[in-house]
């Protein structure tokens, strides 16, 4: 047991790892610069003129008083705490101070007009990292009060509502406020909870909605509690429910549900880079099919909470891939515009009618609130979120190494010694990783090291010793630290394949996905702002102006051939007063953020003529493989994130078929 952070006490199962107080792991490199893009962004921003903001109900002004202010403060927080930003400090105690002091007798707090529970299990949220980070009690006493409230009061978890399907959300603050105060009533309330609540275990032992539901369309829609199954953001969150409830509960069911969901998203409707597709509900396999941002970025936080509960090293794998893929590619560099739904195969972003499940005409463009204003609220604690689980303390007193990228942890080690490890990499976009230990004095403790499950081996040295890990999923170094000590790792980035919808394969390097990099206009419209009047923010429709039907020529047996990487430093980049804004490889008329993709692989590739355009996204890839017909030209591919337009599900042809009319081509 963790004498320096407080893990589960009895009679709760023991949490693999133990998630570090808010501001413990703070980012640096270019990290540290996509969270000050963030906050000279929307984030930092959208409060001084989105009016469901500017007039909020939760800082007492009258107006919205449901989701929206929970949903912002729930990215917003952390965001101020890990930058030290006092404008968004202020900020955050604009909105706490009336929250923490609207905390009623019966223990219900918020806006008075609001009677329902499902904003408060965000607000929960809030209030937990605004604690973490200040040490302010008050927030502990709010928190206290509610979940008294819960315990003494009816269960109100309809199943057709949000506040009984996402119900469970309640237990990520309510076991968190056990394991802070050892009240043994709160498991009685979390108990109640999960049993009143949606019953998302047998959701996952059944799996109603899996392909065949889809191509049969009989996936609901709608808002009856078998539709609210169908949602793609509760499936997002419910994740996490049987297995934060396995804690308690014991019973292993609850753990294999969690596998066996996370198995039948990617079976059933899995995206490349680890998304299943929600373009509302559950939507199938086809790279057509978009995914909503709040379904990344609440799916990227059950992975963070279902780390710690398992320490199972296949969430850590997936959550990088979200990190580094999916939320990036969702919005502009610059955030000041993000999707609804994005695409892996998105060859045109504009107001036009696709194949979604249920979205609106104008999901894929990048703007302040395509289709619905939900991810515009919640999109925000994606990054900070994910920067304050890349480290976590483990159960003999160490520190676990959980994602990688360039950070800095200082945390209580051993019995109590104060140590700061700084990480120094351009992860992932190079696989070299530095860590140097600071320490006044010299220190045993144990680090863990995660094996990423794709990196075939992975060489570590320190203290004058070399281990190649090979075949495991983790590393645990038990050693003396001294001040100045330094760990590397060489983390090899090899090129490998996904195969995905239709037998197409999906390029990958590290934890990043490639997609083809295509040449585009970018074009400013004014979509979806109810007329109120907005500072910085664009809506970005962008058309292809080359081609983007092409087949990748590909050996599976030597993947290397024909495939050539280039690495840009990134240090390199001359960045604005927005910071790096890394996430790019395009220019055009309007677009400030002019650069080359930190890496860059050339391949060959051959076009496909009668793969075309169906209802406005490019249609499913041709069964694999395709026949070569046509010559050979190099493409390029760029990061997912970077391309925001992209074909990333690529039909193959086998380079060994085409040996004879394999000539360098110079397109
Ligand atoms: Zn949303």
């Amino acid at each position: 047991m963790n004498i320096n952070y407080k893990s589960n006490p009895e009679p709760l199962l023991r949490n693999a790892y133990i998630k570090l107080p808010l501001g413990a792991v703070k980012p640096e490199g270019w990290l540290k610069s996509q969270l000050e893009v963030q906050a000279s962004g929307l984030t930092g921003n959208i409060d001084d003129f989105w009016p469901d903001l500017v007039n909020s109900a939760w800082h007492n002004s009258g107006g919205e008083a449901w989701e929206r202010g929970p949903y912002f403060l729930d990215g917003l927080v952390p965001l101020a705490y890990l930058l030290d930003d006092n404008r968004l400090i202020e900020k955050v105690k604009k909105w706490i101070e009336p929250i923490l002091s609207s905390s009623n007798d019966t223990g219900w707090y918020g806006p008075v007009k609001n009677k329902d529970r499902w904003p408060l299990a965000v607000a929960n949220k809030v209030l937990m990292q605004y604690y973490e980070a200040t040490g302010d009690e008050r927030a502990i006493k709010v928190l206290t009060k509610y979940f008294r409230y819960l315990h003494d009061s009816p269960p109100d978890w309809p199943h057709k509502d949000w506040r009984g399907v996402r119900a469970m959300e309640n237990a990520v603050t309510g076991y968190w406020l056990y394991r802070q105060t050892g009240e043994k009533w709160i498991l009685e309330t979390i108990e109640s909870i999960q049993k009143n609540g949606a019953d998302w275990t047998t959701y996952y032992e059944k799996f109603p909605w899996d392909s065949a539901a889809a191509a049969d369309k009989k996936i609901p829609h709608d808002g009856t509690p078998e539709g609210m199954t169908a949602h793609g953001v509760n499936n997002a969150m419910a994740i996490k429910y049987p297995g934060l409830w396995y804690q308690q509960s014991k019973d292993p069911i609850f753990k294999n549900a969690v596998f066996t969901g996370i198995e039948k998203y990617d079976k059933n409707h899995g995206q490349a880079g680890g998304r299943f597709s929600a373009d509302e509900h559950l939507a199938g396999k086809s790279p057509a099919q978009g995914t909503e941002v709040c379904t990344v970025v609440e799916y990227m936080f059950s992975l963070e909470e279902l780390y710690a509960i398992f320490g199972d090293n296949r969430f850590a794998d997936r959550l990088e891939l979200l990190t580094y893929n999916a939320l990036p590619g969702a919005t502009t560099p610059d955030m000041w515009s993000h999707q609804y739904d994005q695409q892996s195969n998105q060859v045109i972003v504009s107001a036009a009618k696709r194949d979604w499940s249920s979205n609106f005409d104008y999901s894929n463009i990048y703007g302040l609130m395509p289709n619905f204003a939900c991810c515009l609220a919640n999109m925000h604690q994606g990054w900070p979120k994910f920067v304050e689980s890349m480290w976590m303390a483990t159960n003999d007193n160490g520190l676990a190494l959980v994602t990688y990228g360039p950070s800095v942890v200082k945390a209580k080690v051993g019995k109590g010694k104060n140590v700061t490890i700084t990480e120094k990499t351009e992860y992932p976009f190079k696989g070299s990783v530095v860590l140097t230990i600071s320490t006044d004095k010299p220190v045993r403790f144990p680090i863990d090291l995660r094996i990423p499950g794709w990196a075939d081996s992975v060489t570590i040295k320190y203290k004058n010793k070399t281990v190649v890990v090979k075949g495991s999923s983790g590393y645990k170094l038990k050693e003396k630290w001294k001040n100045n000590d330094q760990i590397s790792l060489e983390i090899p980035m090899d090129i490998r394949v996904e195969k995905r919808f239709n037998n197409s394969l999906t390029v990958l390097r590290g934890p990043l996905c490639y997609s083809l990099r295509i040449d585009k206009e970018y074009k400013n419209v004014r979509i979806n702002y109810d007329n109120f009047s907005y500072k910085g923010s664009a809506d970005w429709e962008i058309y292809p102006k080359s081609t983007w039907n092409y087949g990748l020529l590909i050996s599976r047996e030597n993947l290397m051939r024909g495939i050539k990487v280039a690495e840009n430093p990134i240090s390199k980049y001359p960045f604005s007063d927005k910071g790096d804004m890394i996430w790019t490889a395009d220019s055009g008329k309007y677009i400030t953020w002019d650069q080359e993709a930190p890496v860059v692989i050339t391949a060959r590739g051959i076009r496909i003529p009668e793969w075309i355009m169906k209802n406005n996204s490019a249609d499913i890839p041709p069964l694999s493989p395709v026949k070569p017909e046509g010559d050979p030209e190099i493409i390029k591919l760029v990061p997912y994130g970077c391309a925001k337009l992209r074909i990333t599900e690529f039909p193959v042809m086998d380079i060994i078929l085409m040996e004879d009319i394999m000539k360098p081509s110079k397109k």
